[in-house]
């Protein structure tokens, strides 16, 4: 018996060893190598890589020269093909933030899409974000596993929706985890957003939806996790699309001159969502950062992460642009890459919606009329009405014109976090100016004189101009 036993471990052991002997013998390498030189700033490069069949593995090394000085971000695309707009063919994206990834049918690295490493010409995407004179040399290193395919990868996308019970939503619409440049695992991210007592949230990776597949496996009964993506165009800014399918990708293979974002602005808008244009004050040198035409969009960020000097150029911005009569939505987000506490952590800021609904559509809905609000943290709730006549209208609505009628406009401010300052603004600059203590809750009302502004909007900033709130406009008439 004893003998028996050990003969058959004996022999587990020994076709263990030939199996993995074997596996390890028959291992594709390739390695494809080049130089960059240094005028080829955001130049994207395809580097052609010949499966055959009966791959299980496929994994990339990318090495260069002066890594961290120079960056080389790197994704791939299947045999399906990699031409702009070719989703089929989209494998995954990790820009700068990974320096090797693996995919098979059941698993991929963060930031790729698992599936069957089907034979055929495929193409890894390479470009310099960042460049020295001297150029970049760099290396793939590309190892093909054979063998049997493992169980296709199960698709679990979160719920679209959590509950019908209409209110206000506090949500934050801009963040990171592993499947891009961010720190934390999407279970990270979602312990976070529950202990902060968000309602919901928006997962925007840079250049990928492999975050989205799954967000059904860590999705609590209680929070809404909206698929979108930041859209990455690295010389010409950053957007968020949001309140997308889980398996839309949007492409990002443009420059500003093609014309060809009105094209994938319809596509989001084809899945009900919402294009936000992100710190698009990338740098105080930057009178603008963002390279695309802000008519084609839904809304700006205004106040991403802590506020500063950039957010109140995007800030001026958004109220040049509503002083010119063009309604854009304002949203506040922290873009959030690391566990708090950090300086832009999860829910700092956050955009609070009056939604139908604690659902993607009804979120979404919310922030296409403009019923929100931009709050520092999760404690401060406000209301802003305006009335005239017997009509009355709430944040983001317009209320309807009543000719030569005053509107009054109330304002309330609930468990003020911090001595304050509450401004009423209208499309000539500040209209009334208030003083608002620390704990206690407060109602404003003023009267607006008829004709006198097309719009009204509130402020609230700390004595020294820290911004703690902001509302979008009500339009008057
Ligand atoms: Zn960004
Ligand atoms: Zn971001």
């Amino acid at each position: 018996m004893r003998v028996t036993k050990r003969f058959l471990l004996l022999l587990g052991v020994l076709s263990f060893a030939l199996a993995h002997l074997a596996t390890a013998q028959s291992v594709t390498s390739i390695s494809k190598k080049g130089h960059i030189p240094a005028d080829s700033l955001f130049k994207l490069v395809y580097v052609p890589i010949d499966v055959p069949t009966g791959i299980a593995e496929l994994r990339v090394k990318e090495i260069y020269s002066q890594q961290g000085k120079n960056v080389l971000n790197l994704g791939i695309y299947g045999p399906e093909g990699y031409q702009m707009g070719n989703t089929a063919g989209f494998r995954g994206w990790s820009g700068g933030a990974k320096t090797e990834f693996f995919l098979n049918a059941q698993e991929a690295s963060t930031g790729y899409i698992p599936g069957k490493i089907k034979p055929g010409r495929w193409h890894i995407l390479i470009y310099p974000s960042t460049i020295l004179p001297e150029g970049i040399d760099w290396e793939l290193a590309v190892s093909l596993v054979p063998g049997p395919d493992k169980p296709a990868f199960q698709l679990m996308p979160a719920p679209a929706s959590v509950n019908n019970q209409p209110g206000w939503y506090r949500g934050d619409l801009h963040m990171h985890t592993l499947h891009s440049d961010g720190k934390r695992t999407p279970q990270e991210l979602v312990n976070e957003a529950v202990a902060q007592g968000l309602d919901f949230i928006v997962s925007t990776e840079h250049n990928t939806n492999s975050a989205n597949l799954s967000w059904g496996k860590y999705a609590p009964k209680n929070l809404l996790i909206i698929n979108g993506e930041e859209v990455t165009t690295t010389a010409f800014g950053h957007w968020n699309a949001m309140g997308l399918s889980p398996t839309t990708l949007i492409e990002w293979r443009y420059t500003s001159q093609d014309k060809a974002v009105t094209k994938y602005l319809a596509q989001v808008h084809a899945d009900s969502g919402l294009a936000i244009i992100n710190h698009a004050f990338y740098t105080k040198e930057c009178i603008n950062g963002f390279g695309f035409d802000v008519k084609d969009f839904d809304g700006i960020e205004v106040w991403n992460g802590q506020w500063d000097a950039l957010d109140e150029l995007a800030l001026k911005w958004w109220d040049d642009l509503l002083r010119a009569g063009t309604a854009k939505l304002a949203v506040a987000d922290s873009d959030t890459h690391t566990a708090a506490p950090s300086p832009n952590q999860l829910g700092r800021p956050q955009t609070v919606v009056k939604a139908k609904s604690l659902s993607r559509s009804g979120i979404m809905q919310g922030l296409r009329k403009g019923n929100a609000y931009l709050s520092a943290d999760n404690k401060l709730r406000l209301t802003l009405t305006a009335t005239a006549g017997a009509a009355t209208a709430n944040l983001g609505d317009r209320l309807p014109a009543v000719v030569g009628k005053k509107v009054q406009v109330a304002f309330t401010l609930q468990q003020i976090p911090a001595q304050a300052v509450v401004t009423l603004h209208g499309e000539k600059g500040v209209l009334f100016t208030e003083q608002a203590a620390i704990g206690k809750a407060a109602t404003w009302h003023w009267t607006v004189p008829a004709g006198a502004t097309k719009y009204v909007r509130v402020e609230v900033r700390t004595p020294q101009g820290e911004m703690l709130a902001l509302t979008n406009p009500i339009w008057l008439g």
